[in-house]
C-alpha cells in the first residue's frame, strides 16, 4: 500500500544544521501490510514493512508508528470498525507527525533529524515540485491570449505567476525570435508589459531588479525548438553586450602586462 502525504498549506522542514525548505508535499510513506482472516474483530493488520521514500524519516521511528496503529485497532474494534481508513487518513493529513511522532509544531514547522540534511533538502524540494506539477497538469486555466480554457498540461506558469497556453506562447515567442527581438520573449500579460515599458523608458522609479517578466530558460525550452532556443540565447547575449550588461559566467583570465623591451 502506498500513501502520499499532502498538505493544503506550506510547511517548513528543518534539520539540526539549519537547512530548511518550504514545501507542500512530503514524500510518500509506503506501508506493506496483510489483513488476517479474523481482521478486524480479533486480529490487527499485520504490518510487514514501513518505508519512508528518500529516508526523510529515520526507521528508528517505526516502532512508534506500529504502536499507534495497534492502539488505533484496539480502539476501533470495540466499535466493530476497521482501522485502515483511519491509518490512511492520519498519514494523508499529516496528523501522525504531530500526534504520534511529535515532529510538527503549531506553526506547521517539522523538525527532522537526518544524517545528511544537505542531501535531503533537494530531494524534498524535487518531490514537492513533481507533485505540484502533477496537480497543475490536472487543473484548468483561462488563457488571456486565445481566450480559451485549457488543461494545465497544455499551459505554462511563468516566473511572474501568469499562466498562458503553450500554443499562444509558442506563436508569440517563435515570431519574436524569428524577427530577432529577444525582448519580446517574456510574459505577455499587460501588468508585466507595462513594467517592461517603464524599464525601457529608463523610469528612475523602476530598477532592473523588478524586471522578472523575461522568460526563464527552462520555460523557453518547454515552448520553443532547440534551434529557436539557441537563437534566442544568442540574441540575448548580443543585446546584453550592446547594453554593456553582459555577465561572463566563465573564469577570469589575468593576462600578464607586456614588458617593454630596451
Ligand atoms: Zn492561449
Ligand atoms: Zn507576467
Amino acid at each position: 500500500m502506498t500513501t502520499g502525504d499532502s498538505f493544503s498549506e506550506s510547511i517548513v522542514a528543518t534539520s539540526p544544521s539549519d537547512e530548511s525548505v518550504a514545501i507542500s508535499h512530503l514524500p510518500p510513506l509506503i506501508i506493506d501490510l496483510r489483513l488476517p482472516l479474523t481482521y478486524p474483530l480479533h486480529e490487527p493488520p499485520i504490518i510487514i514493512s514501513i518505508h519512508f521514500l528518500h529516508s526523510w524519516l529515520p526507521s528508528s521511528l517505526t516502532p512508534l508508528l506500529l504502536r499507534y496503529f495497534h492502539d488505533l485497532w484496539t480502539e476501533r474494534k470495540e466499535l466493530g470498525e476497521g482501522v485502515l481508513w483511519h491509518i490512511i487518513q492520519g498519514i494523508l493529513d499529516g496528523s501522525f507527525l504531530q500526534r504520534v511522532l511529535h515532529l510538527l509544531d503549531s506553526s506547521n514547522i517539522i523538525t527532522l533529524t537526518h544524517p545528511f540534511p544537505r542531501a535531503l533538502v533537494p530531494l524534498l524540494r524535487s518531490y514537492d515540485t513533481e507533485m505540484k506539477n502533477a496537480s497543475f497538469a490536472e487543473m484548468t486555466f483561462f488563457c488571456s491570449i486565445c481566450l480559451e480554457t485549457r488543461k494545465g498540461a497544455a499551459c505554462i506558469r511563468l516566473s511572474c505567476e501568469h499562466i498562458f497556453c503553450k500554443s499562444c506562447l509558442r506563436h508569440g515567442w517563435g515570431m519574436a525570435v524569428k524577427e530577432g527581438n529577444c525582448t519580446q520573449v517574456r510574459c505577455p500579460d499587460t501588468d508585466c508589459a507595462s513594467t517592461v515599458q517603464k524599464l525601457e523608458s529608463n523610469d528612475p522609479g523602476v530598477t532592473p531588479m523588478l524586471d522578472n517578466s523575461e522568460a526563464r530558460e527552462e520555460d523557453v525550452r518547454r515552448v520553443l525548438t532547440e534551434e529557436e532556443v539557441m537563437r534566442w540565447k544568442w540574441l540575448r547575449e548580443k543585446r546584453d553586450i550592446d547594453r554593456g550588461t553582459y555577465k561572463f559566467s566563465g573564469l577570469f583570465i589575468a593576462l600578464p602586462q607586456s614588458k617593454s623591451h630596451p
